[in-house]
Protein backbone atom coordinates (compact mmCIF):
# COMPACT_ATOMS: atom_id res chain seq x y z
CA UNK A 1 0.00 0.00 0.00
CA UNK A 2 3.24 2.40 0.30
CA UNK A 3 6.36 2.35 -0.19
CA UNK A 4 9.04 4.53 0.68
CA UNK A 5 12.34 4.20 -1.03
CA UNK A 6 15.65 6.17 0.18
CA UNK A 7 13.73 9.00 1.41
CA UNK A 8 15.98 12.30 2.44
CA UNK A 9 14.17 15.13 3.60
CA UNK A 10 15.58 18.39 5.03
CA UNK A 11 13.98 21.75 6.89
CA UNK A 12 16.82 24.25 5.52
CA UNK A 13 19.82 22.70 6.70
CA UNK A 14 18.63 20.38 9.28
CA UNK A 15 18.49 16.31 7.80
CA UNK A 16 15.52 15.29 9.29
CA UNK A 17 14.83 12.07 7.69
CA UNK A 18 18.33 10.03 6.50
CA UNK A 19 17.89 7.63 3.82
CA UNK A 20 14.78 6.08 5.29
CA UNK A 21 12.85 2.81 3.77
CA UNK A 22 10.08 1.54 4.30
CA UNK A 23 7.26 -1.10 3.08
CA UNK A 24 3.91 -1.21 4.61
CA UNK A 25 1.48 -3.77 2.70
CA UNK A 26 -2.12 -4.14 2.08
CA UNK A 27 -3.78 -4.42 5.71
CA UNK A 28 -0.58 -4.21 7.30
CA UNK A 29 -0.51 -2.59 10.59
CA UNK A 30 2.85 -0.54 11.04
CA UNK A 31 4.02 1.14 14.69
CA UNK A 32 6.52 3.52 14.51
CA UNK A 33 8.35 4.50 17.84
CA UNK A 34 11.25 6.23 18.79
CA UNK A 35 12.69 9.79 20.99
CA UNK A 36 11.27 12.75 20.24
CA UNK A 37 12.43 14.54 17.58
CA UNK A 38 13.77 11.38 15.49
CA UNK A 39 11.57 12.18 12.60
CA UNK A 40 8.44 10.31 13.38
CA UNK A 41 5.20 12.92 12.92
CA UNK A 42 7.72 14.45 9.66
CA UNK A 43 7.94 10.63 7.96
CA UNK A 44 4.34 10.10 8.52
CA UNK A 45 3.56 13.77 7.35
CA UNK A 46 5.60 13.04 4.24
CA UNK A 47 2.95 10.16 2.97
CA UNK A 48 0.09 12.33 2.73
CA UNK A 49 2.23 15.15 1.55
CA UNK A 50 1.94 17.43 4.44
CA UNK A 51 5.54 17.55 4.19
CA UNK A 52 7.40 17.98 1.02
CA UNK A 53 10.51 15.25 0.46
CA UNK A 54 13.23 16.37 -1.35
CA UNK A 55 14.80 13.07 -2.33
CA UNK A 56 13.54 9.42 -2.67
CA UNK A 57 10.55 8.06 -3.75
CA UNK A 58 7.02 7.53 -1.84
CA UNK A 59 4.36 5.42 -3.79
CA UNK A 60 1.39 5.46 -2.51
CA UNK A 61 -1.45 3.22 -3.59
CA UNK A 62 0.71 2.64 -6.72
CA UNK A 63 0.90 6.42 -7.25
CA UNK A 64 4.33 7.80 -7.31
CA UNK A 65 3.63 10.91 -5.03
CA UNK A 66 4.94 14.13 -6.89
CA UNK A 67 3.93 17.46 -6.54
CA UNK A 68 0.85 17.27 -8.70
CA UNK A 69 -2.47 18.70 -7.41
CA UNK A 70 -4.78 16.13 -8.56
CA UNK A 71 -2.66 13.27 -7.13
CA UNK A 72 -2.58 15.08 -3.87
CA UNK A 73 -6.02 15.26 -3.79
CA UNK A 74 -6.43 11.81 -4.14
CA UNK A 75 -4.15 10.98 -1.87
CA UNK A 76 -5.06 12.62 0.67
CA UNK A 77 -9.09 10.95 0.45
CA UNK A 78 -7.68 7.82 0.21
CA UNK A 79 -5.21 8.47 3.16
CA UNK A 80 -6.91 9.52 6.62
CA UNK A 81 -4.92 10.60 9.18
CA UNK A 82 -5.81 11.26 12.78
CA UNK A 83 -3.11 13.37 14.73
CA UNK A 84 -2.57 14.57 18.55
CA UNK A 85 -4.74 16.92 18.84
CA UNK A 86 -8.17 16.38 16.82
CA UNK A 87 -8.60 19.88 14.88
CA UNK A 88 -12.34 19.04 14.84
CA UNK A 89 -14.35 22.02 13.52
CA UNK A 90 -15.27 23.69 17.27
CA UNK A 91 -17.88 25.42 15.36
CA UNK A 92 -20.39 22.35 13.72
CA UNK A 93 -21.58 19.59 15.78
CA UNK A 94 -20.23 16.21 16.03
CA UNK A 95 -22.02 14.71 13.35
CA UNK A 96 -21.57 17.94 10.97
CA UNK A 97 -18.12 17.27 11.45
CA UNK A 98 -18.75 14.02 10.13
CA UNK A 99 -20.85 14.67 7.14
CA UNK A 100 -19.30 17.75 5.76
CA UNK A 101 -16.15 15.96 4.93
CA UNK A 102 -18.58 13.59 2.55
CA UNK A 103 -20.41 16.01 1.41
CA UNK A 104 -18.03 18.76 -0.34
CA UNK A 105 -15.01 16.61 -0.84
CA UNK A 106 -17.14 13.11 -1.66
CA UNK A 107 -20.31 14.71 -3.04
CA UNK A 108 -22.03 12.12 -1.42
CA UNK A 109 -25.61 13.77 -0.83
CA UNK A 110 -26.35 14.76 3.00
CA UNK A 111 -28.89 11.60 3.39
CA UNK A 112 -26.51 9.50 2.67
CA UNK A 113 -23.47 11.26 4.05
CA UNK A 114 -25.57 11.17 7.37
CA UNK A 115 -26.24 7.75 7.16
CA UNK A 116 -22.52 6.67 7.18
CA UNK A 117 -21.77 9.08 9.49
CA UNK A 118 -24.26 7.31 12.70
CA UNK A 119 -22.78 3.91 11.46
CA UNK A 120 -19.34 4.78 12.31
CA UNK A 121 -20.32 7.51 15.40
CA UNK A 122 -21.80 4.04 16.78
CA UNK A 123 -18.98 2.09 15.73
CA UNK A 124 -16.59 4.66 18.08
CA UNK A 125 -19.77 4.43 20.47
CA UNK A 126 -20.53 8.32 20.07
CA UNK A 127 -23.96 7.95 18.42
CA UNK A 128 -25.44 9.32 21.41
CA UNK A 129 -23.48 12.35 21.08
CA UNK A 130 -23.85 13.19 17.86
CA UNK A 131 -25.83 16.74 18.41
CA UNK A 132 -22.90 17.89 20.56
CA UNK A 133 -20.37 20.31 19.81
CA UNK A 134 -16.23 19.17 20.47
CA UNK A 135 -16.08 21.38 23.01
CA UNK A 136 -18.83 19.54 25.07
CA UNK A 137 -16.93 16.16 25.08
CA UNK A 138 -13.64 14.89 26.81
CA UNK A 139 -10.58 14.55 25.22
CA UNK A 140 -10.68 10.84 24.63
CA UNK A 141 -14.43 11.19 23.03
CA UNK A 142 -13.18 14.10 20.40
CA UNK A 143 -10.16 11.96 19.74
CA UNK A 144 -12.75 8.91 18.88
CA UNK A 145 -14.69 11.26 16.80
CA UNK A 146 -12.02 12.48 14.83
CA UNK A 147 -11.26 9.11 13.77
CA UNK A 148 -14.89 8.92 13.29
CA UNK A 149 -14.40 11.64 10.97
CA UNK A 150 -11.44 10.25 8.99
CA UNK A 151 -13.11 7.18 8.62
CA UNK A 152 -16.33 8.67 6.58
CA UNK A 153 -14.11 9.71 3.90
CA UNK A 154 -13.66 5.74 3.07
CA UNK A 155 -9.61 5.59 3.04
CA UNK A 156 -7.55 3.02 2.50
CA UNK A 157 -4.92 3.53 4.60
CA UNK A 158 -4.98 5.67 8.01
CA UNK A 159 -2.02 7.25 10.20
CA UNK A 160 -1.81 8.17 13.32
CA UNK A 161 0.52 10.73 15.05
CA UNK A 162 0.54 10.34 18.67
CA UNK A 163 -3.65 10.20 18.62
CA UNK A 164 -3.14 9.14 22.62
CA UNK A 165 -0.49 11.11 23.76
CA UNK A 166 -2.60 14.44 25.19
CA UNK A 167 -5.06 12.25 26.26
CA UNK A 168 -5.57 11.78 30.51
CA UNK A 169 -4.48 7.79 30.98
CA UNK A 170 -8.20 6.83 31.87
CA UNK A 171 -9.34 8.31 28.39
CA UNK A 172 -6.04 6.46 26.37
CA UNK A 173 -7.89 2.57 27.00
CA UNK A 174 -10.81 3.80 24.68
CA UNK A 175 -9.51 5.34 21.88
CA UNK A 176 -6.81 2.36 21.67
CA UNK A 177 -9.92 0.02 21.97
CA UNK A 178 -11.11 1.95 18.44
CA UNK A 179 -7.88 1.55 16.78
CA UNK A 180 -7.68 -1.80 17.80
CA UNK A 181 -11.29 -2.71 15.74
CA UNK A 182 -10.02 -1.22 13.06
CA UNK A 183 -6.93 -3.29 13.05
CA UNK A 184 -9.19 -6.26 13.08
CA UNK A 185 -11.35 -4.86 10.14
CA UNK A 186 -8.28 -5.19 8.33
CA UNK A 187 -7.25 -1.40 7.87
CA UNK A 188 -3.90 -0.40 6.82
CA UNK A 189 -2.43 1.15 9.03
CA UNK A 190 0.65 3.51 9.85
CA UNK A 191 0.73 4.79 13.52
CA UNK A 192 2.98 6.59 15.69
CA UNK A 193 2.59 5.97 19.41
CA UNK A 194 4.58 4.84 22.32
CA UNK A 195 1.61 2.85 23.42
CA UNK A 196 3.86 -0.27 24.00
CA UNK A 197 0.80 -2.45 24.60
CA UNK A 198 -1.30 -1.45 21.66
CA UNK A 199 1.90 -2.21 19.44
CA UNK A 200 2.38 -5.81 20.80
CA UNK A 201 -1.48 -6.54 20.18
CA UNK A 202 -1.74 -5.24 16.90
CA UNK A 203 1.62 -4.31 14.94
CA UNK A 204 2.99 -6.90 12.80
CA UNK A 205 5.97 -4.51 12.33
CA UNK A 206 7.57 -2.12 15.22
CA UNK A 207 9.94 0.06 13.85
CA UNK A 208 12.25 1.98 15.80
CA UNK A 209 13.56 5.81 14.06
CA UNK A 210 16.52 8.07 15.89
CA UNK A 211 17.78 11.19 14.55
CA UNK A 212 16.34 11.21 11.57
CA UNK A 213 16.96 7.40 10.58
CA UNK A 214 15.35 3.77 10.76
CA UNK A 215 17.60 1.72 12.82
CA UNK A 216 15.59 -1.30 13.40
CA UNK A 217 12.18 -2.98 12.30
CA UNK A 218 11.22 -6.02 13.61
CA UNK A 219 7.59 -7.77 14.67
CA UNK A 220 6.66 -7.38 18.33
CA UNK A 221 7.88 -10.70 19.87
CA UNK A 222 11.67 -10.08 18.60
CA UNK A 223 11.39 -6.17 18.93
CA UNK A 224 10.77 -6.07 22.54
CA UNK A 225 12.45 -9.27 23.59
CA UNK A 226 15.49 -9.04 21.30
CA UNK A 227 16.29 -5.64 20.04
CA UNK A 228 19.27 -5.76 18.01
CA UNK A 229 20.49 -2.02 18.27
CA UNK A 230 21.99 -0.51 21.88
CA UNK A 231 19.93 2.61 20.65
CA UNK A 232 16.65 0.55 21.00
CA UNK A 233 17.27 -1.30 23.94
CA UNK A 234 18.24 2.18 25.72
CA UNK A 235 14.98 3.47 24.50
CA UNK A 236 12.96 0.52 25.36
CA UNK A 237 14.37 0.66 28.70
CA UNK A 238 13.27 4.27 29.58
CA UNK A 239 9.83 3.68 27.99
CA UNK A 240 8.46 0.15 29.58
P1 LIG B 1 8.03 14.00 18.78
O1 LIG B 1 8.12 12.65 19.42
O2 LIG B 1 8.47 15.08 19.72
O3 LIG B 1 6.70 14.27 18.15
P2 LIG B 1 9.11 13.43 16.13
O4 LIG B 1 9.90 12.16 16.12
O5 LIG B 1 7.74 13.40 15.62
O6 LIG B 1 9.17 14.03 17.61
P3 LIG B 1 9.53 15.44 14.11
O7 LIG B 1 8.42 16.31 14.53
O8 LIG B 1 9.38 14.64 12.88
O9 LIG B 1 9.97 14.48 15.31
O10 LIG B 1 10.81 16.36 13.98
C1 LIG B 1 12.07 15.84 13.57
C2 LIG B 1 13.08 16.96 13.61
O11 LIG B 1 12.78 17.92 12.61
C3 LIG B 1 13.14 17.71 14.93
O12 LIG B 1 14.47 17.99 15.24
C4 LIG B 1 12.37 18.97 14.65
O13 LIG B 1 12.87 20.04 15.42
C5 LIG B 1 12.61 19.21 13.18
N1 LIG B 1 11.44 19.85 12.55
C6 LIG B 1 10.19 19.37 12.52
N2 LIG B 1 9.36 20.19 11.84
C7 LIG B 1 10.11 21.23 11.44
C8 LIG B 1 9.85 22.42 10.68
N3 LIG B 1 8.61 22.69 10.19
N4 LIG B 1 10.88 23.27 10.47
C9 LIG B 1 12.12 22.99 10.95
N5 LIG B 1 12.44 21.89 11.65
C10 LIG B 1 11.46 21.02 11.89
MG1 LIG C 1 5.87 13.89 16.43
Amino acid sequence: AVRIDALNKWYGHFHALKNVSLEVKTGERIVICGPSGSGKSTLIRCVNQLEQHQEGDIVVLGQLLDDHPKRLRQIRREVGMCFQHFNLFPHLSVLKNCTLPQTANLGIAESEAMAYALKLLERVKMREHANKYPGQLSGGQQQRIAIARALCMRPKIMLFDEPTSALDPEMIAEVLEVMVDLAAEGMTMLCVTHEMGFARKVADRVVFMDQGEIVEQAPPEQFFSQPESPRTQQFLNQII
